[in-house]
Order: C-alpha cells, then sequence, then structure tokens
C-alpha cells in the first residue's frame, strides 16, 4: 500500500480499539482514537474538554467541526506522515466528507476501511462487561442504548458511503480477539500495493 490510512468503522464496543492497538504495533502505524483524545482533554480539563463532557456523558457525538479539526491537527504531525488507523472517525458523513477533501488538498488517500460486525445482543454484552471492568463514565446501560442508536442513525450510513467508493471491507469480529486480529491483518494485506 502507498498510502497507509485505514479506517476502523463499527459499533461501540465491537473491539475497534482493542484491535487497533495490535493492529498499530504489527505494522507500525499511529493509532489515532478520537475517543481517546476526547477522554484526554476531558480528563486534563482543557477548555474543549469542558465543551466534551455533556456530549460523551450523554452518548451524543461531538460536532462535526471540532472532531474535524481536531483530527487534522493529528494528522499534521510527523508520525502520521506515513499514514495511521483511524478509530472512532470519520463517525458522520459530514466527517467523512470533511476527511476526502482534506486528503485530497494534502495530495493523500485511504488505503481501505475495515468494518468490525458484530450482533447487537453480543455488543450490548461486551459494552456493559467493558463498563464493569474499566468503569467508563459512558460504559451505563441508558447511555449505552443512546450510543448505539447514535451509531445506527449517524454512523451506519458510513457503509454505504465507502461501498460506494470500493473501500469498504467487512470483518467478522465474533470469536477471539486473535481470530479477529488475523482476520483484520489478511484484509490489510489484501489492500492494493
Ligand atoms: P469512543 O471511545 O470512540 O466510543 O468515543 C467516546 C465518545 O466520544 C463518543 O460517544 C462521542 O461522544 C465522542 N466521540 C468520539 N469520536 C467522535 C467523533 N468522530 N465524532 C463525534 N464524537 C465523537
Amino acid at each position: 500500500m502507498s498510502s497507509k490510512f485505514v479506517i476502523f468503522l463499527g459499533p461501540p464496543g465491537v473491539g475497534k480499539g482493542t484491535q487497533c492497538q495490535r493492529i498499530s504495533e504489527n505494522y507500525g502505524l499511529p493509532h489515532v482514537s478520537t475517543g481517546d483524545i476526547i477522554r484526554a482533554a476531558i480528563k486534563d480539563h482543557t477548555p474543549l474538554g469542558k465543551e466534551f463532557t455533556h456530549y460523551v456523558d450523554s452518548g451524543e457525538l461531538v460536532p462535526d467541526q471540532m472532531v474535524v479539526d481536531m483530527v487534522a491537527e493529528r494528522l499534521q504531525q510527523q508520525d502520521c506522515s506515513g499514514g495511521c488507523l483511524l478509530d472512532g472517525f470519520p463517525r458522520t458523513v459530514g466527517q467523512a466528507e470533511a476527511l476526502e477533501r482534506y486528503f485530497e488538498e494534502n495530495g493523500k488517500s485511504i488505503a481501505g476501511v475495515i468494518e468490525i460486525a458484530v450482533s447487537e445482543d453480543e455488543l450490548r454484552r461486551r459494552l456493559i462487561e467493558r463498563g464493569q471492568k474499566e468503569g467508563r463514565s459512558d460504559d451505563t446501560p441508558e447511555t449505552i442504548a443512546a450510543r448505539l442508536q447514535v451509531y445506527k442513525s449517524e454512523t451506519a450510513p458510513l457503509i454505504d458511503f465507502y461501498n460506494q467508493r470500493s473501500l469498504l471491507h467487512q470483518v467478522d469480529g465474533l470469536g477471539t480477539p486473535d481470530e479477529v486480529f488475523d482476520r483484520i491483518t489478511t484484509t490489510i494485506d489484501s489492500f492494493r500495493p
């Protein structure tokens, strides 16, 4: 692959974060997670962090422009010059269009989009388990329901968006983390050079 920008798509709790960490080590590509950047801003009490808290705690999306600016700034850093893994971004068609423009303006392109898929029951189970283990403020049953709903209405349309651009690759997210990891690396290795 000449450009190594890989987008990970999939509902909350599907395992994007866990897989991205391993894929990042495997390919030496930075893992850019908007959720992690947002949580860090909240924890550090930055001015933006204060604005983010309300959205994250209610399971809503942060407004597009805020996230787009944040990602553009991150992509301009030296370690992303050869590519990166985008985890949790884009999350709306507006964000995907902004990313497309950004890449066009900067002479870069998306190598592929990996959609990790599992059933809704399995998702709920994993999210509740993560909430108990990690104590994330947005892994409560009410917020989980809101986030799954937001995924369906705002983010799932990206599956079609990237399918139309022949960039979409679906990967089954059921099975052990090792099995899913193997499916993802096989997919990434199949991207056109
Ligand atoms: P995540 O860890 O990716 O599930 O993100 C946690 C929360 O951060 C989400 O529920 C949103 O409130 C916010 N967030 C993360 N990424 C985005 C994004 N691309 N657009 C808008 N909000 C986001």
